[in-house]
């Protein structure tokens, strides 16, 4: 039996990725602080908002974006379909790849990319639905990649890791997520797929990344690795950088 989400027709062991372009979702980010430096990058005429009482902040930030969205029309629609099809040649190969690694069905869910006009990226693992940049010079592919990768690890550490989880403090997943993507999106199987040899790591030093790349090497499997890097995490005497 197919599950929802799971499309007959394609054969995938993975749900289908919608993409949309969404205002809306873009005024948020816009407004969001969290967000500030990376959207004031690309847009430093959004420097003027800086310093405005939040009111008035919020209504330049809002024009910004409605006038960037009106001006830029055809780019975003543009930008839209090029997503879309990007994302078909590499789905299926990603899937079979994921589908290896975890081996277990897709989380249910409404799966929504939202091109966006800011270099933020963020993603809800609740709704599925995460934004990329347009002109992401990872390609979008590679950050949807990423993104999908986030949603199935954490339905991944919540039907095995139940009990641990709810004692692990939020950010510790967090990190564990980041980094696992770290190391399997530079397996060779996820390179063929991405094209991205050494794209940009979440480990906050190189020698973190190649503890974590060794650990891989040394379990090969995503219990093998979570359960040992928990373990050595959680392990005082254990160094691991940063902890
Ligand atoms: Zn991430």
């Amino acid at each position: 039996m197919f599950e929802k989400g799971y499309n007959k027709a394609r054969m995938n062991p993975g749900p289908r990725l919608k993409f949309q372009l969404n205002i809306e979702f873009d005024r948020w980010t816009c407004n969001n602080d969290v967000f500030h430096n990376s959207v004031i990058k690309d847009h430093p005429m959004l420097t003027e908002s800086t310093d405005l009482e939040p009111d008035a902040k919020k209504a330049f930030n809002d024009r910004y974006v409605e006038k960037y969205y009106k001006t830029h029309k055809k780019d975003l629609e543009d930008a839209e379909e090029k997503m879309k099809d990007d994302w078909m040649t590499i789905e299926s190969g990603y899937f079979e790849a994921t589908d290896k690694l975890f081996n277990s069905r897709w989380p249910e869910g409404r799966y929504i990319c939202y091109p966006s006009i800011f270099n933020c990226n963020p993603r809800f693992i609740g709704t599925k639905e995460f934004q990329v940049f347009y002109k992401h010079p990872e390609t979008t592919n590679y950050v949807c990649a990423h993104e999908m990768l986030h949603f199935i690890f954490y339905d991944y550490i919540e039907k095995h890791y139940n009990q641990k989880y709810k004692r692990l403090e939020e950010k510790v997943i967090w990190k564990l997520s980041e980094i696992f993507n770290d190391v399997v999106l530079r397996l060779p199987e996820f390179i063929a797929i991405t094209g991205q040899k050494d794209p940009g790591i979440y480990a906050e030093t190189r020698d973190e990344l190649n503890d974590a790349i060794k650990l891989w090497e040394n379990t090969k499997t995503v219990g093998a690795f979570v359960t040992k890097y928990l373990v050595l995490f959680s392990n005082p005497v254990y160094n691991f950088p940063n902890n």
